[in-house]
């Protein structure tokens, strides 16, 4: 079974050498919408596949890291990237172009990784990231799958090249999370919420 739940930020960005010239030379933002799609063949004590309320602390949380933030392209110009960060206090520097196929593949990079160091208290079971889906736009949107998101074709993404601002990693309630996922330590979560 699949269960999805979405999720909302607010990003700017500049998509660099893509066809559209509004896209690729100026710098604009959209209202994304995140489908997390989770699947299990099995239920938890409250036969649920997973608990939404359990997404609450991390992946709603590394989501609202992109909210009212920029994205920045770790390989665009040097000039750029001091510019953005002297002019925004909340940014999140990316190894791939914020696309919204690269943001998919991010976010599930980082989803799978916050569900496998996650403990899980209430008897779920085998719950696998399935897919993750990024609505740049009301038409449009990218879908993530495991092979996606692990491509050597689409370039390889390494947590650790990764950086938020200072400000973005202020607002987490837990201050190491980054630490944690880097460091594949465990996250935990509280029995009840
Ligand atoms: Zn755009």
């Amino acid at each position: 079974m699949i269960i999805r739940k979405e999720f909302k930020f607010e990003n700017a960005h500049i998509v660099r050498d893509c066809s559209t010239l509004r896209c690729s030379q100026n710098i604009h933002g959209h209202s994304y919408r995140v489908e997390v799609l989770l699947e299990s063949n099995y239920l938890d004590d409250g036969q649920m596949v997973y608990d939404f309320g359990l997404t609450k602390l991390y992946i709603k949380e590394f989501i609202d890291s992109f909210d009212h933030a920029i994205t920045l392209w770790s390989s665009d110009s040097k000039e750029y990237l001091v510019d953005m960060k002297k002019h925004s206090k909340r940014w999140i520097e990316v190894p791939v172009s914020p696309s919204a196929e690269q943001f998919s593949r991010v976010f599930f990079l980082v989803i799978d990784k916050i569900l496998s160091l996650s403990t899980m208290n209430n008897k779920e079971k085998e719950v696998k990231l399935n897919s993750i889906i990024v609505h740049e736009t009301k038409s449009g949107y990218a879908h993530c799958f495991r092979e996606d998101a692990y491509s050597k074709n689409m370039g390889l993404i390494r947590l650790e090249d990764i950086i938020f601002s200072n400000q973005v990693k202020s607002e987490w309630s837990k201050k190491d999370f980054w630490s944690n996922i880097l460091e594949d330590k465990e996250l935990i979560t509280p029995k009840t919420l």
